[in-house]
C-alpha cells in the first residue's frame, strides 16, 4: 500500500512538472536568439520581467552571413581579439580598383563568435533565460506552441526569428527577398575588397571579407534582376582572378528580407530581419538587428521611449533605398559610370567623411 501511495505520489509530481514545463507564462517571450533577440534580451536584463528567448537551432550564433559589421552601430564596440577591423577597403568597378580609407573600420566577426559573446552579457541577469532547440511552430496573441509540444503564454512578443519569420507570418506582412551567397575559405586573405560589375550583378555587389581564420567571399544581388547561377558564375571568376581557391570552400545562401512596415503590432513587436529592417542597397542587417532589439527592450520598459534610435538608422536606409532605386532604373552602362563616380567622390576626404558623418 506505502509502496503503491509513493508511486501515486511521484506520478502526480512528474504530471504537474510536465503540465508547468508544457504551460509556461513569462513577461517578455523573444523568438530567435540572432543578434536582435539577444540584444533585445539584454536591454531587459536586470529589470522584473521575466524575459525567455526561444532558439530553433541547439547553438546560438551561427547563421549564413559575412560578418561585417559597419561603423552604423556605433556603441556596439566588439572586444579586441574577437574581430578583425580593417579602414582600408579596396573597391573594384569592373577592374578599375581604389584605396579608400574609411574613418569607422569595418569589424568582421565570426557569427558564432558574436552569438557567445551576446550570450555571455545575459549571464549576469537572473531574469533572461535563453532555451535552445526550441522551434516555435504556431502562436496566437497570447501563447506561442514548440515543436516538441510545449506551450508558452507571455505579455509582449518579440519575433526576432529573421528572414523567414514565422511572428512576421502571423501579423499576415509581405516579404521582399534579396539574396546573399558565399564560399567560406579556409585561407585568411589580406585585404577587404568589394566589387561592382553592373553588367553581370545590376546594382548588387561581391565581397571578399576575411576573418581571424577564414574568409568570406561571397555576392549580395536582387533576385528579380539578376539569377542565382549568373550570381554564382560572377563571384566564381572575381575568385578565379585574385587567384583565390575555393576547391574545398563551402557554400552557402539565404535570403535577406528588406520590406519594413513597422515594429509594433500590439503585444507584439518585430525585430531585425524579421521586421524587414536591413538595407536593401547593402544587404546590411547586423547594425539594424542590435539597435532594434536594443530599442524594443527600451520600449517595452518605458511605453513612452519612441524606438529613437531605430528611427534614425531608419532614415538611412530609406535614403539608400532611393538611390538604390535611382540606379535599378538606370542601364548597366550608365550604372557603372555613377559607380565610378561614386568611387572618385569616395576618394575625396571631405566628401567621404561627409558620407561616413551621415550614416
Ligand atoms: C550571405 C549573407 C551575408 C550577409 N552579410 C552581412 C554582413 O556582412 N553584415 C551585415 O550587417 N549583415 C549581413 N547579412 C545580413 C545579416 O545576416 C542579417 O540581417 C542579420 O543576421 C539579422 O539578424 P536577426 O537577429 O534579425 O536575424 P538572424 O540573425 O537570422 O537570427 C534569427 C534567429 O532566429 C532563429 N529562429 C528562426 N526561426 C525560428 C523559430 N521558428 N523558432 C525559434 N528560433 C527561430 C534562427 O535560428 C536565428 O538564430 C548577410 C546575409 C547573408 C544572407
Amino acid at each position: 500500500m506505502k509502496v503503491w501511495k509513493a508511486t501515486c505520489l511521484s506520478l502526480k509530481i512528474e504530471i504537474q512538472q510536465i503540465l508547468i514545463m508544457h504551460n509556461e507564462k513569462v513577461d517578455v517571450l523573444i523568438v530567435g536568439a540572432g543578434p536582435a533577440g539577444l540584444s533585445c534580451a539584454k536591454a531587459l536584463g536586470d529589470s522584473n520581467l521575466n524575459v525567455l528567448v526561444l532558439e530553433k537551432n541547439k547553438i546560438v550564433g551561427p547563421k549564413v552571413c559575412a560578418g561585417g559589421i559597419t561603423g552604423l552601430a556605433p556603441g556596439k564596440e566588439l572586444p579586441a581579439g574577437k574581430a578583425v577591423r580593417f579602414h582600408n577597403q579596396h573597391l573594384f568597378v569592373n577592374d578599375r580598383q581604389s584605396l579608400i580609407r574609411l574613418e569607422q573600420p569595418i569589424s568582421m566577426i565570426d557569427r558564432r563568435a558574436l552569438g557567445d559573446l551576446q550570450t555571455g552579457e545575459l549571464k549576469q541577469f537572473d531574469n533572461v533565460r535563453v532555451r535552445t532547440g526550441k522551434r516555435v511552430v504556431k502562436l496566437t496573441r497570447e501563447h506561442v506552441v514548440t515543436r516538441d509540444g510545449g506551450r508558452i503564454s507571455f505579455r509582449y512578443l518579440v519575433g526576432a526569428d529573421g528572414a523567414t519569420s514565422v511572428v512576421r507570418r502571423h501579423l499576415g506582412l509581405t516579404t521582399r527577398f534579396y539574396a546573399g551567397i558565399q564560399y567560406i575559405l579556409g585561407t585568411v586573405h589580406d585585404r577587404c575588397c568589394w566589387f561592382v560589375r553592373p553588367r553581370r550583378l545590376r546594382t548588387g555587389y561581391a565581397w571578399i571579407f576575411p576573418h581571424t581564420n577564414f574568409t568570406s567571399a561571397g555576392v549580395y544581388f536582387n533576385p528579380k534582376l539578376v539569377t542565382f547561377s549568373k550570381a554564382k558564375k560572377c563571384l566564381v571568376s572575381i575568385l578565379d582572378k585574385h587567384n583565390l581557391d575555393y576547391s574545398d570552400a563551402r557554400f552557402e545562401s539565404a535570403p535577406i528580407n528588406c520590406m519594413y512596415y513597422g515594429i509594433k503590432f500590439g503585444n507584439i513587436l518585430l525585430a531585425g530581419e524579421a521586421a524587414g529592417l536591413v538595407s536593401a542597397a547593402s544587404g546590411e542587417g547586423i547594425p539594424y538587428a542590435l539597435t532594434s532589439g536594443e530599442d524594443i527592450g527600451r520600449h517595452i520598459l518605458n511605453p513612452w521611449y519612441d524606438f529613437d534610435k531605430i528611427c534614425c538608422l531608419l532614415r538611412y536606409k530609406r535614403r539608400q533605398e532611393m538611390i538604390l532605386k535611382a540606379m535599378d532604373s538606370l542601364s548597366p552602362l550608365l550604372q557603372e559610370m555613377m559607380f565610378t563616380l561614386f568611387m572618385k567622390l569616395m576618394m575625396n576626404e571631405r566628401v567621404r567623411s561627409h558620407i561616413e558623418g551621415a550614416a
